[in-house]
Formats: structure tokens, sequence, C-alpha cells
């Protein structure tokens, strides 16, 4: 199974939360299962409505990082995903210019989620970009759990 590294807080808005559009500068070398990674590093430029998505309270000034970065999965393989389309955010803009979600972004390719499934125990594993090979162990991990669920 493939792998996609997403910095926090937008895997867990992914895997908890209605984030179904991933925005990529590439675009998917095809569709189908796709297992959503948390990067080891959080990107704590994030809007407030992706911590939101997340389930935690918005960072921003004040805020101690260790403190969210407690809260959370980094490092881990969060959830598992379908990539059911894709496009160029070109192919997205209704004659209004809003694209297909609040999630989507200009200029980047969006991949189309779904049947999203947030794994009940994270899954560490170490990252890599691009779309990547989960290494055995993981995939074990992650298949196990899916199949406990169904
Ligand atoms: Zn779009």
């Amino acid at each position: 199974v493939k792998a996609l590294t997403v910095r926090q807080p937008w895997a867990a808005a992914i895997a908890y939360g209605d984030k179904r559009v991933e925005n990529r500068t590439w675009k998917a070398p095809g569709l189908g299962r796709v297992v959503i990674h948390a990067g080891k590093a959080a990107d704590w430029d994030a809007p407030g409505m992706a911590w939101t998505a997340a389930g935690l309270a918005p960072y921003g000034p004040g805020c101690t990082r260790s403190m969210w970065a407690g809260s959370l999965a980094l490092g881990e393989i969060v959830a598992v995903a379908e990539v059911t389309g894709c496009h160029d955010w070109t192919r997205c803009r209704s004659p209004d210019g809003t694209l297909c979600s609040p999630w989507a972004a200009r200029g980047q390719w969006h991949w189309v989620l779904g049947s999203v499934r947030p794994l009940a125990v994270p899954a560490p594993c170490k990252g890599a970009l691009g779309l990547w090979a989960v290494p055995p162990e993981a995939e074990a991990a992650v298949l196990a759990q899916l199949i406990e669920e169904s």
C-alpha cells in the first residue's frame, strides 16, 4: 500500500475532520487506496480551520508548541483513504471563481479523497517524499486494524 506524508494538523483534518482534498504540486499517479501519514514536523502556520477540523484549538501567539505537539500524532500513519479523483485546480473553478472545496488551493493539483477511515491506533512509521511504499511491519499494523473494524 502507498502512503502520502501530510503535515499536522492537515493529516488530522483528513483523519478526523472533513478535509477531503489534498493539495499537491503533482498529479496523482493513479487512484485507489492510500494511507495518510502524519509527518514528524507540524505546520505551525496552518490556518485555524485546519486546527479546528483536527479537533484542536487553533495554534497561535502565546501557545506553546509542546502542548500542541502532545495532542498530535507525529511520524505515524493516522488514516486509510481512497484517492477517488485528481484534477488540476483550473478544472474545478465554477464561474464565480470558487474551488471544489474550502480545502482546495489555487495553483495545485487536487487529490480528492473518499472512504477515509481513521486508525484507532496510529501506526508509527518513517515518512518520505512523494507517494511511498509503506514498510511491511507498518502495513501489517494498518491492515490488521481494517480487518478488525470490518
Ligand atoms: Zn478542485
